[in-house]
């Protein structure tokens, strides 16, 4: 998947990862380079880098982590608040989740996870086109 010419830099190589699973309280990262991320799970399950979830934000011009809005006039669907059952690593460069919604298509690569961090600071840094 990654290769050679992306290795990891100090801003993609997470020096500490936390997944606070039973508390429900997100993802936590402390990056190489010394920058923190925290990212709740509903916002991790948003931004799903998989193919299936890709498509489905493109069709309606969402950001990863954006949170998907029903069609005007369209049912509010209700979902249970999304929750990973369980975290694991993928090799070195990344870690998947699978998702109370039954879903665990999504490789999400360090380097995907610091590109969609959503602290004010880096959520200025990204284009809003
Ligand atoms: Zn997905
Ligand atoms: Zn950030």
């Amino acid at each position: 998947m990654q290769s050679p010419l992306e290795a990891p830099t100090a801003a993609t190589n997470p020096k500490s990862v936390k997944v606070n699973i039973s508390s429900g309280a997100g993802m936590d990262i402390e990056w190489a380079d010394g920058h923190v991320s925290h990212y709740p799970f509903v916002y991790l399950r948003d931004a799903c880098p998989c193919a299936m979830c890709e498509e489905e934000r493109g069709k309606t011009g969402r950001h990863p982590g954006d949170p998907a809005v029903s069609p005007p006039g369209g049912l509010v669907i209700f979902k249970p608040k999304a929750k990973p059952l369980s975290a694991e690593g993928v090799g070195r460069y990344a870690i998947k989740f699978s998702w109370n919604d039954n879903h665990d298509l999504g490789i999400y690569s360090w380097k995907f996870l610091r590109e969609v961090c959503p602290c004010e600071r880096c959520k200025q840094a990204r284009p809003a086109d």
